[in-house]
């Protein structure tokens, strides 16, 4: 898998390009924008909310009249999937800009409509494969122990030998703990590169 390293400048002149087409496409018409305030973009790497790919935020300074908009893009998401798809979350970020489209309603839908005319893939949600593949693989490389319950066979991953994982590879000491999710004393650790069962 190709991984990609964006930088934070590359990630601005992305969301740069992405306005300026906004403009020439007439979706933004600066001109009209509500001149009492000043507009700012603002856009960085989030690598805590795995579940999303793009945020936009907006915030107003009624005092200096300046109306911020805060885009992050997940970070992992710019190291596993190309340009093209990271431009894609931008565009989708920036709709959420526009007056009235901060959710997924008519208006964001028809801009989103005019942009997919335009070569752009902008969908309310959307799920890349190469993502979910990095996530997982990434969350992998992370476990060190599972703990796999016998009865229910829920699995619990670990990264380090904490004291669950201690006292769980242990006769004397197993059954001290319960499976959160069926309350039995049902639970094994397992090694979890090579799924072999650690029992003292
Ligand atoms: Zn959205
Ligand atoms: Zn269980």
């Amino acid at each position: 898998m190709t991984k990609f390293n964006m930088s934070i400048n590359k990630l601005e002149s992305l969301m740069n390009d992405c306005k300026n087409e906004l403009i020439q496409l007439g979706i933004i018409d600066e001109e009209n924008m509500n001149c009492e305030y000043k507009y700012v973009y603002k856009i960085g790497f989030n690598d805590r909310a795995l579940k999303r790919y793009g945020r936009c935020s907006r915030k107003t300074d009624y005092h200096n009249k300046t109306i911020t908009y805060n885009i992050t893009i997940n970070k992992y998401f710019t190291e596993c999937c190309d340009e093209e798809k990271v431009k894609n979350t931008i565009m989708h970020e920036l709709l959420h800009t526009l007056h009235g489209c901060m959710n997924h309603g008519v208006g964001w839908k028809s801009y989103a409509d005019i942009l997919n005319r335009n070569g752009y893939h902008i969908n309310r949600t959307s799920s890349y494969k190469e993502y979910n593949e990095y996530v997982s693989s990434m969350r992998n490389n992370e476990t060190k122990y599972i703990v796999r319950c016998e009865h229910c066979n829920k699995e619990y991953r670990y990264q380090k030998a904490s004291k669950v994982i201690k006292s769980l590879s242990n006769v004397l000491s197993r059954s001290n703990y319960i499976c959160p999710a069926c309350h039995r004393t049902t639970l094994k650790v397992y090694d979890a590169k090579t799924n072999k069962l650690i029992l003292n």
